[in-house]
């Protein structure tokens, strides 16, 4: 019964990524094929949204991969994809809009960014080392040591959680911003949304997969001690 709740609480986080990840390739091919009627590439729009919003001092650059865009903070660089900085279609201009509004939270020192921003090290760290400790530990069943590979593992969670409002909200801001400056208009408007909500549903299911598992380590902790 016990093997079968973790197996079980496993499979339903695998799957969540899974039709999240497909459900947003899907919807970002299917609006990678409408072009927006000012026939603006995802640069150009990049561009002309850090303009609006004051900002000159960060660089768009262009990166190779599909869904690679990122704004880096550190560097002051908003980088976007194969399929993003040149092509004028919904879907490019949603993405681009997206990454700016990252470089607005880090203009305006939006706080939940900056907490991330923060415990990404330890975050890196933790997920490096949380699964060799956590084995090594209940392979010599040391349960302090399991505890730290646990914590270390939770240090994980807690950033995909703090995650979740930084996406949400810099999608929000590229949605009004692309409204504001009537980059986008009526449908496209809509089509960019459901890239930009599918793009959300992927980080929901990040961290419920990374609850399942913490949750799944604590049975499992918990199980071997008795
Ligand atoms: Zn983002």
């Amino acid at each position: 019964m016990y093997y079968f709740v973790t197996y079980a609480l496993l499979a339903v986080g695998v799957i969540a990524s899974l039709i999240a990840s497909v459900k947003l390739k899907s919807t970002f091919r299917k609006y990678s094929k409408v072009g927006n009627s000012r026939q603006m590439t995802g640069r150009e729009a990049a561009e002309r949204i850090l303009r609006s919003a004051g900002i000159y001092d960060v660089q768009v650059e262009h990166i190779s991969g599909d869904l690679t865009d990122h704004y880096s903070p550190n560097e002051k660089i908003l980088r976007l994809s194969d399929s993003v900085y040149g092509s004028t279609s919904v879907a490019a201009v949603g993405v681009a809009a997206h990454e700016c509004g990252h470089a607005i939270q880090h203009q305006e020192g939006y706080a939940p960014l900056k907490l991330r921003s923060l415990s990404v090290p330890l975050a890196n760290v933790g997920s490096k080392l949380s699964w060799p400790i956590i084995v090594l530990g209940l392979a010599f069943s040391w349960y302090r040591v399991v505890d730290i590979g646990i914590l270390l593992f939770a240090v994980v969670v807690f950033f995909q959680l703090i995650t979740l409002p930084v996406e949400v909200n810099a999608s929000s801001r590229a949605l009004r911003v692309l409204e504001g400056n009537g980059i986008l208009v009526d449908q496209e408007l809509g089509g960019a949304r459901k890239v930009l909500t599918a793009a959300a549903f992927t980080y929901v299911a990040s961290l419920l997969n990374a609850i399942i598992q913490l949750a799944r380590l604590l049975l499992i902790r918990n199980n071997r001690r008795r």
